[in-house]
């Protein structure tokens, strides 16, 4: 098996990666303080309010521990901190380049404003790209549960924040009552204006539809995708269309999307050349990080240098930039992975 320093030596893409639910434990108490609130609370009772118990019986449940950080994150001073958190946390696992996700709309309490929010992500990226060796890109999340015409407003946020930081839009939260097709006609719109799209589907049992229309909706990669493990049509579909899987492997087991190592299909997807990936999802409520993703992967299936260079390449192709800055990328990872393999 792969030893944890030849893992760490990787160079890494990550493209599913949620701000609110990825704060270090540093941060949040920054958060805090900033805006003069006490948590009362030991370092290990902030984390057990922001991290999944082992006992999460389901996705919803999963997402309930996003309520804990929200109330922290309601101020551009505090957002752009929080951009910049996860990107210095991304850049300590040798991730080279990543694509940071969050709801614009759930940080509007106190009177920020959409543009607001969005502009200050984008400066915490900005920033972290100064201090890191990073590329930061930003995508915005609708959440699901929440009402199409208040989702539309995320819309013209693509025109008016002119900044090439803003490269996607997804849409997550409970995939159970709102399946994709409600979203058909807000899709429509997204892409019409040339805005690529993830989307998080097929993340629950009974949720498999959601994976193929969220394809036919435009989606170029898929937020887990889990559920096509046993419908060889939708892997065939993913495979001949070059769709990106992004998995998470901490993350697909917390929320009950997958009960046992045998039925994570990680391994038999890509064998069949589907382009998978690994992704940390929430590096605090899964309380994990993309180095201990890369070793549960090595350690479940003997996964070589060379496999992880593969899934790299895949996650480079899928991502929300430039032909040019794919090439570049494609050939960094290049070099450093045979450097790598050389010892
Ligand atoms: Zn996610």
């Amino acid at each position: 098996m792969l030893k944890p320093e030849t893992i760490a030596l990787m160079p890494k893409v990550e493209l599913h990666c949620h701000l609110d639910g990825s704060l270090s434990l540093t941060c949040i108490k920054q958060l805090a303080n900033n805006i003069g609130k006490d948590l009362n609370m030991s370092d290990e009772e902030i984390l057990k309010h922001a991290q999944v118990p082992e006992t999460t019986q389901s996705l919803l449940e999963y997402l309930e521990r996003f309520d804990f950080v929200l109330p922290l994150l309601q101020s551009y001073v505090n957002l752009e901190l929080a951009a910049y958190d996860v990107a210095r946390q991304a850049a300590e696992d040798n991730v080279k380049y990543m694509e940071i996700r969050f709801a614009p709309g759930q940080h509007l309490e106190k009177n920020l404003s959409l543009e607001e929010a969005v502009e200050a992500v984008i400066a915490g990226a900005a920033r972290a790209e100064e201090d890191f060796d990073i590329v930061v890109n930003i995508l915005l999340c609708g959440l699901r549960q929440v009402p199409v015409e208040r989702l539309k407003k995320l819309l013209p946020l693509f025109d008016e924040i002119d900044d090439e930081h803003l490269v996607g839009f997804d849409l997550a939260g409970d995939e159970v009552n709102y399946p994709q097709v409600k979203f058909k006609k807000l899709l429509e719109k997204v892409t019409s204006r040339g805005v690529q799209v993830t989307l998080h589907a097929g993340e629950c049992p009974g949720c498999a539809q959601n994976i193929i229309d969220s394809v036919e909706m435009g989606a170029t990669r898929i937020g887990h995708g889990i559920m096509t493990k046993d419908i060889p049509e939708y892997q065939e579909i993913l495979t001949k269309l070059g769709i990106v899987l992004e998995m998470a492997p901490s993350s697909n087991f917390q929320t009950k999307a997958i009960r046992e190592l045998s039925e994570y299909p990680f391994m038999a997807l890509y064998k069949r050349g589907i382009h998978v990936t690994i992704n940390t999802d929430n590096r605090t409520v899964s309380n994990t990080n993309l180095q201990k993703e890369y070793e549960k992967i090595a350690n479940w299936y003997d996964f070589q240098i060379s496999d992880f260079e593969r899934i790299n390449h895949y996650a480079i192709d899928g991502a929300f930039i430039s032909e040019d800055e794919k090439e570049l990328l494609h050939q960094r990872f290049s070099e450093e992975y045979a450097k790598i393999e050389k010892g």
